[in-house]
């Protein structure tokens, strides 16, 4: 189809042949224009002058209908077909039968392909099956401009391509700009027609035995092996696997002369279009179900793993959702964002994504939907938004805004190495947050002290089955080779609530986030806490351990759980194992509750830190993972900083080390609130630790303290503005 002559000669000389070969009167090319109208392009059989003349609203007459339906129709009598519109500048009234198929991209019909005949003749499935061949050819022909000439196709649909704006959730913080890689992406057949169609037959069935034996190996082990729905996706995708309407017409498809990549593409576009007009979002799961079965057989035929994909420097990768090792799987250097359909803050993608500094929006529904594979997008992790195909303005304020994060970030990387001292000489320690091995890279890279809260869970999360014994024990090893002298505080399994373990059966829980969680699960379930404090005690021989234990709610949780560790200290003394040459037992306050027994908890701990994430999502009883209410409140109201306060205090009284460790600590603003009421050790997400630093060298705090203590006493439900213009009137760089 292709060739040096011009566009409308290709044309006229496609309908020429196929007219020929299907001994048809008529052969005609519609292609859609911008306006969605289709207009007649080529005609072997009908008035040249109808050429570039008439045009079709979409639905008007049986070419509007094929458009429409993106489905073949085949009639032997036309013009008694309801449908039917003539047009008496084509002169097609004496042609009685019909047979028109879809061009197809991306789902869409971007054309129709009609043969037709003087008699009352009935098309047989071959023909069916032969001119939907063509139309696909044409399409492919079509799009990528080797029929017409770029200027021609300017004006012709071939993909959605205005700009739009998606809102979703905020998984990993940053802002990202990039072209679009689809996970699971569809490889464009390179060669659409067979040389040899028995080779192509033998390709695609084993093609078909390698994509099922490649599920099947997934599947083994059953739900409690994969992540979260991975294992319903994949029951789906192996029953569609084995679907005999799919493997037929993969078949037919293959036997019309197709190359096993272009009957999988063809089959794929079909049940694309087919499915893209369903309402219902049932029917389109299962089209996506469809569709990612197809990618992935199109990947088999190949022979490609993502990781070895070639990769653009900007790419932003595109899922529905990524499993454990997906996101790990690809160069990270070229990923600059991620843009997730489903998915959850807590979602193991977005756990990687926060780790590796990957700006990532999730919860963008209909995403994949909207965008192709190559497509300009903006990734912006600080709203939650993502912006297909942005207008050049859009484009230019992002770019200026990521200079200046840029500048923000050169600043921070100076102050690495400068102790986080007040302008009063008050000496604040600045810790991070971490909780996989790619964290402890943000050790030297944001000059953090220590690390105040290593989440163990994440390991956890992100393995397909338990950790065992050794593998806790290697990674809290090279927790602590790595931080050397700087301190470490590992929080023991924080799992339940929205962080489910798949391997772990637990029963299912109304409400999760006041479920059986964190240190309760480690209490009813001594096994699991004991192996891993022993994997703690081992990783720490002969050095200093520092371990402090989730969600506890009362002080007879902490004794059981400290009791543990006196069970696993003994049993390792009586195997003559060595001991950590200091141990430090300390409580997260999390739990409301505790407020109330401070005086009879802090004896008992070495240490505690606050969670405010937890404590203020139980006090302000506001789901921290549910956008609807996460926001209701602000953390800087008076209620929520006098319990902290009243804590601060009660450390001091008690002279209990405390720290903060719930993001909060991390915000600048925020942190400097932490400051006035006394705190002087904060960890921060990594991202936090250079903004929280610069904010504590500007500090002036009695005089912060003063101002502060005027606040509490508000009865407004935020004093965010009031310590806003405090800030500014200190000088303070929020
Ligand atoms: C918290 O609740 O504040 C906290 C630090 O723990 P996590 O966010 O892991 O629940
Ligand atoms: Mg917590």
């Amino acid at each position: 189809m292709a060739g040096a002559a011009p566009a409308q000669e290709r044309l006229d000389t496609v309908v020429r042949i196929v007219a020929q070969s299907m001994v048809a009167e008529v052969c005609s090319i519609y292609l859609r224009r911008a306006s969605g109208e289709l207009e007649l392009f080529a005609t072997q059989g009908l008035k040249p002058e109808a050429v570039h003349n008439t045009r079709l609203r979409p639905g008007e007459g049986l070419v509007g209908e094929v458009a429409r339906m993106a489905e073949p129709i085949s009639l032997s009598d036309a013009p008694s077909h309801p449908s039917f519109a003539y047009r008496p500048e084509t002169g097609e009234d004496p042609y009685h039968a019909f047979l028109g198929a879809p061009l197809l991209r991306g789902g869409r019909a971007i054309g129709v392909l009609v043969v037709q005949n003087r008699s009352e003749r009935r098309y047989d499935e071959e023909e069916v099956e032969d001119i939907q061949t063509i139309a696909m050819v044409l399409a492919e022909t079509v799009a990528s401009g080797e029929l017409l000439a770029q200027d021609e196709l300017r004006d012709i649909e071939v993909a959605p391509h205005r700009p739009e704006n998606l809102k979703g959730q905020r998984f990993a913080e940053g802002l990202a700009f990039g072209h679009v890689v689809l996970h699971e992406a569809p490889v464009p057949p390179e060669n659409l027609l067979a040389e040899d169609q028995q080779v192509e037959e033998i390709r695609l069935r084993e093609a078909l035995v390698g994509l099922k034996a490649n599920i099947d190996s997934m599947l083994e082990g059953g739900p409690g092996k994969l992540a979260g729905q991975s294992f319903e996706v994949l029951e789906t995708y192996r029953m569609f696997a084995d679907d005999r309407g799919w493997n037929r017409s993969l078949e037919e498809a293959v036997r019309t002369g197709l190359t096993a990549e272009a009957a999988v593409d063809r089959v794929r576009n079909e049940h694309r279009a087919r499915f893209a007009t369903a309402r219902d979002p049932y029917i389109r799961e299962r089209l996506h179900d469809f569709e990612d079965l197809a990618n992935r057989l199109l990947r088999v035929l190949a022979g490609d793993r993502p990781g070895e994909r070639d990769l653009p420097d900007d790419a932003i990768l595109v899922a529905r959702n990524l499993g454990p090792a997906d996101l790990l799987e690809y160069p990270r250097h070229k990923i600059r964002g991620l843009l997730l359909e489903e998915g959850s803050a807590a979602s193991h993608a977005a756990i990687v994504a926060r780790a590796l500094q990957i700006p990532c929006v999730g919860r963008l529904m209909g995403l994949r939907d909207r965008l192709s594979e190559g497509d300009l997008v903006i990734v912006d992790g600080e709203t939650g938004e993502a912006y297909l195909r942005p207008r050049p303005d859009m484009l230019a304020a992002v770019r200026s805004r990521i200079e200046v994060r840029s500048e923000r970030q050169a600043e921070f990387t100076r102050l690495r190495g400068v102790d986080a001292v007040t302008l009063d000489g008050t000496r604040i320690t600045v810790l991070t947050n971490a909780g996989l091995a790619v964290d402890l890279e943000n050790l030297d890279a944001t000059g953090a002290e220590g690390i105040g809260l290593f989440r163990t869970e994440f390991q956890f999360m992100v393995s397909e089955e338990l950790p065992r014994l050794d593998a806790q024990t290697a990674l809290y090893k090279l927790v602590l080779d790595t931080a050397g002298d700087r301190p470490v505080t590992f929080r023991t399994l924080d799992i339940g609530g929205d962080k489910v373990l798949p391997y772990l059966e637990t029963e299912r829980e109304e409400n999760p986030a006041m479920g059986r969680r964190a240190i309760r699960l480690g209490l009813d379930r001594p096994g699991l806490l004991r192996l891993q404090l022993r994997a703690l005690l081992t990783a720490a021989a002969g050095r200093e351990l520092r371990v402090m234990f989730p969600m506890i709610a009362t002080v007879d949780e902490f004794r059981a759980a400290r009791e543990l560790v006196d069970v696993e200290c003994a049993w390792a003394r009586r195997r003559g194992r060595a001991l950590p040459a200091l141990l430090r037992i300390g409580a997260m306050i999390e739990c409301p509750s505790l407020l109330w027994h401070l005086d009879a908890l802090l004896p008992l701990t070495d240490f505690v830190s606050v969670g405010t994430n937890d404590l203020f999502q139980y006090m302000f009883a506001a789901d921290r993972t549910n956008p609807l209410v996460s926001d209701r409140y602000d953390p800087l109201s008076p209620p929520a900083l006098r319990a902290l306060a009243e804590i601060q205090k009660k450390c001091a009284d008690t002279g209990t080390p405390v720290s903060v460790c719930g993001e909060l600590a991390g915000r600048p603003l925020e942190a400097f609130a932490l400051l006035t009421l006394g705190f002087t050790r904060l960890s921060a997400p990594a991202g936090g630790v250079g903004p929280v630093k610069r904010m504590i060298l500007s500090a002036d705090l009695p005089a912060a303290r003063r101002g502060m203590a005027n606040l509490l006493g508000s009865s407004s439900a935020s004093i965010r503005g009031e310590l806003e213009s405090l800030a500014r009137k200190l000088n303070i760089t929020i």
